[in-house]
């Protein structure tokens, strides 16, 4: 499938999964197995096996670049390429996920800081965090550190979290999530609507924006959506900004765009792409043309082109 879309991306690598390529599955394997794999995953880091990519979040209006994901992938020496749905999980359950989290924010602050202009670039990066990284005492000084290291301002770091398991940790979180609040970090709920969905986080936690989970995007039943709408109005009385995750084509853009999601993000956007495309993106923030727009995306692009 060819995806149409702003002209900066369109020759962005694509990071998209190979559909016809047999991925290990953590889920049904043995326990020899999963040994193996931790193993080999604990070694990652230090093999070099472990590198970025990048996802670009859109405004839904303009369609001006407004922050970028980073999402993490490890490609064993022997196994070859393995999924984030098989090894994030693996390492939440082993520990390993605190020695990869901080690879993840370090290296993800110092690509996204080496490759902004000079000019000064309201651009976000966010980072996937872990419910139980941030668990950890020292997670907020390990988010400092890395800021540091890459003279990145908080402000320009978003931390994602999903909604899963919150209750239980309450307090901790809270704790770790006002520290960071405290150095300027923003938060971002991720793939809501996609599990709990509990309103009282949504209400509790110092959220700045709310991803909707990509499924709200495929099963997207026209501009009624009664679902999405009450979403983004609830968010928006709270004044948190909504992302549509996962969107695929012109249609679910335009029809996300007028339910009133702030921001666009899916491979119609641009897939994940290596950090040497950060600086091309960072470097032409600016509008972003659709390269094939189907008929409804072209009739909301000449809007865009009147009011700009
Ligand atoms: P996520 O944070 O919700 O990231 C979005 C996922 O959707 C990514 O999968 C991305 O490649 C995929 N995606 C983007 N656009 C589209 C689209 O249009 N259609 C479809 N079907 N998928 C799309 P990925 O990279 O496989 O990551 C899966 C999950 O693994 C992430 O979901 C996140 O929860 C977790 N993850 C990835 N990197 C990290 C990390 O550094 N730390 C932690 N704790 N979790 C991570
Ligand atoms: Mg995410
Ligand atoms: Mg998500």
């Amino acid at each position: 499938m060819h995806v149409p879309w702003m002209t900066p991306l369109s020759n962005a690598p694509d990071d998209r999964p190979d559909p016809g390529r047999a991925m290990p599955c953590t889920a049904h394997a043995g326990a020899e197995w999963m040994a193996q794999l931790t193993e080999r995953l604990a070694q990652a880091p230090a093999r070099g096996e472990l590198s970025l990519v990048y996802q670009p979040l859109v405004d839904t209006r303009t369609f001006r670049l407004q922050g970028v994901e980073a999402l993490l992938r490890w490609t064993d020496a022997q196994i070859g390429p393995v999924p984030p749905a098989e090894f994030i999980p693996l390492a939440e359950r082993t520990g390993l996920i605190h020695t990869l989290g901080k690879w993840v924010l370090q290296r993800a602050c110092a690509e996204f800081a080496r490759s902004l202009p000079r000019v000064e670039q309201p651009v976000f990066l966010s980072v996937n965090v872990s419910v139980r990284q941030l668990e950890d005492p020292s997670f907020p000084l390990i988010v400092a550190d890395a800021l540091a290291r890459a003279s990145l301002p908080p402000e320009q770091l978003h931390l994602e979290i999903t909604e899963s398991s919150w209750a239980e940790r309450w307090d901790v979180l809270q704790r770790s999530l006002s520290k960071l609040r405290e150095l300027g970090v923003q938060f971002s709920l991720d793939d809501f609507g996609s599990g709990y969905s509990s309103l009282s986080v949504f209400r509790r936690l110092p959220l700045d924006m709310v991803k909707l989970d990509r499924e709200f995007a495929h099963e997207l039943e026209g501009e009624r959506d009664p679902i999405v709408r009450a979403v983004v109005t609830l968010a928006h009385a709270l004044r948190r900004r909504v992302v549509a995750e996962g969107v695929e084509t012109a249609v679910q853009a335009n029809t996300l765009c007028l339910l009133g999601c702030d921001m666009l993000q899916g491979y119609w956007v641009s897939p994940p792409a290596p950090a040497r495309q950060l600086r091309e993106w960072l470097a032409r923030p600016a509008r972003i043309a659709p390269a094939d727009p189907v008929r409804s995306g072209r009739q909301r692009w000449r809007r865009i082109q009147r009011k700009h």
